[in-house]
């Protein structure tokens, strides 16, 4: 049922939505529901329904096409290369070790984005003061002479007295935004702790042995390096070239929140740019901006996406790491009127190679075929979350409108619309329905359309402006005497009229129009 309009939300039109209203529409109407829900849930888990499968592969086939069916043109006029594969979820358990993800590590530890250095929680200290707005954090170890230098680089009192010490563990995250971290000099670079070892696992064959463990995978990309060779074995490509993945990941995280922004299992598309050393930063800068004009390209459009660029005098941070990665980030409702990570654009420089390399003693360097040389390529990695960049699309097309009677509306870009149209016999009259079924029966061999024909014409309006549907055709008595039918634009909520035999290429038209 949709709610009707409270003063509450006229007055927070054109202001962030609620999260509770967007998981609220998500469950009414099919789009996400939690998982196991009949038994209570699980916590950071959730299942995608009708329409949200629907809404998620559609930005699947999407990312899908502009990466692998119809690569964009690179820098030399030319398409670039770029294959797919799907790899499986368990790999031999090397792979973690050799990538670094089964480390010695138990303790929450936090991350500096701008420094890609990581602390352990518990070794960080905070000067608080309710007075101040920046934070600063030093090892628990820092003398006090350090700690005033630092204040005094930081434009701060260097009166160590006028602040109170706490232990990072003591402070909630959503305090976070306030910290210096001990190698920057600007507040709000700290992640969240996370555990280190968030790997799940579990155990192949019929003995449960620490022998038999194994894991599931924390990201698409490291089956991507295990078949870098096979790749190159079996198919045409040369460096430089991309190898693309869509599928499952898993992560044990410490806090799932925010609906499916982090959720446990989720999914991910990521590819990974193989390319000579000498090249990196040419191809993080052509990557960096494909990947915005596809989140633009479906309908993030509004100053709700910023493009995080590290600047030039950031990059001395990564001198020896590489360029390190820049950020797709999204406004999203619970960060407002902050932004959280949509997609990251790393340089992984030859670390996953040369590990997997030097763990499996198989040689995975590149000659190239011309020059002659070897070298173990470098890796650009533009990785985004599928399952979050459904939410960034829906928080997106969420659209308050006191003006009709769902008091909501989805504006989806129309080419991830769940449904294109829907056809309405305006009663379920014996003439309405034959004629709309008809329609429908065209219209579907093209696009993914709904006919729906229980209750009154207003409830059925209202439920296609939830799901997002660009247009509905309503079929009355008029269209069995004339051929023609309603058209009901769904951000405008105008009506024309039109001939029936001019559906199909009236919503090529007007879906183009949306498009821009
Ligand atoms: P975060 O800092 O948010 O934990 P990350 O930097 O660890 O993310 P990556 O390892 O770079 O993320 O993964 C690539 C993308 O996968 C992210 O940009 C995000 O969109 C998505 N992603 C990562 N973790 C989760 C999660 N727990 N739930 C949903 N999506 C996720």
């Amino acid at each position: 049922m949709s709610q009707p309009q409270t003063a509450e939300t006229q007055m927070s039109e054109n202001t962030t939505p609620d999260m509770k209203d967007i998981v609220a529409l998500c469950k009414r109407r099919g789009f996400v529901f939690p998982a196991s829900e009949i038994y209570g849930g699980i916590n950071g888990f959730w299942d995608y329904g009708p329409l949200g499968v629907e809404l998620k592969n559609n930005l699947r086939d999407l990312w899908w096409k502009q990466m692998v069916t119809t690569p964009p043109i690179g820098p030399d006029g030319q398409p670039v290369q770029i294959v797919g594969l799907d790899s499986s979820i368990i790999q031999n358990p090397k792979t973690w070790e050799a990538s670094g993800h089964v480390g010695g590590f138990s303790d929450p530890m936090v991350d500096c984005k701008a420094t890609k250095l990581r602390y352990r929680q518990d070794h960080l200290i905070v000067l608080t003061s309710d007075k101040a707005d920046r934070w600063p954090a030093f090892h628990e170890e820092a003398e006090d002479s350090e700690i005033s230098k630092k204040l005094k680089k930081l434009g701060m009192p260097s009166d160590i007295g006028l602040f109170e010490k706490v232990n990072l563990t003591e402070l909630d995250v959503s305090t976070y935004a306030k910290i210096v971290g001990p190698d920057v000099n600007d507040p709000g670079t700290l992640t969240e702790p996370k555990q280190f070892n968030l790997m799940f696992h579990t155990f192949v064959g019929a003995n449960a042995t620490e022998a038999d463990k194994a894991y599931l995978r924390p990201e698409t990309a490291q089956g991507i390096f295990l078949n870098y060779k096979n790749v190159l074995d079996s198919s045409r490509v040369k460096v430089p070239f991309g190898i693309a993945q869509i599928g499952k990941a898993f992560r044990n995280e410490v806090t799932p929140r925010n609906f499916i922004f982090r959720s446990r299992e989720f999914e991910q598309m990521e590819m990974e740019w193989f390319c000579h050393p000498d090249e990196v930063e040419k191809w993080r800068d052509f990557w960096f901006e494909e990947r915005t004009k596809f989140w633009k390209s479906i309908g993030l459009q509004s100053d709700n996406l910023i493009m995080r660029k590290h600047g030039d005098d950031e990059l001395s941070h990564y001198a020896k790491a590489g360029l390190g990665t820049s950020d797709i980030e999204y406004r999203f409702p619970f960060t407002a009127p902050g932004y959280g990570e949509l997609e990251g654009i790393a340089h992984r420089c030859d670390f996953d190679l040369t590990q997997h390399q030097e763990h499996s003693k198989q040689k995975l360097e590149y000659m190239d075929p011309q020059t002659q040389e070897k070298f173990i390529p470098h890796v650009i990695e533009p990785a985004a979350g599928l399952t979050r960049g459904v939410l960034a699309l829906i928080c997106e097309a969420y659209t308050p409108d006191p003006n009709r009677p769902s008091g909501v509306y989805l504006n989806f870009h129309p080419s991830i619309a769940p449904k294109k149209a829907a056809i309405l016999p305006l009663t379920a009259k014996d003439d309405h329905v034959p004629l709309a079924t008809k329609i429908y029966m065209d219209l579907r061999e093209h696009y993914a359309v709904d006919l729906d024909i229980k209750q009154n014409i207003g409830k059925r309006y209202a439920r296609q402006d939830e799901i997002g549907t660009p247009f509905c055709f309503t079929v009355d008595d008029q269209s069995n005497e004339d051929g023609t039918v309603t058209v009901r634009h769904r951000n405008t909520m105008k009506q024309d009229r039109i001939a029936i035999d001019t559906i199909r290429d009236y919503m090529e038209k007007e879906m183009a129009l949306m498009a821009g």
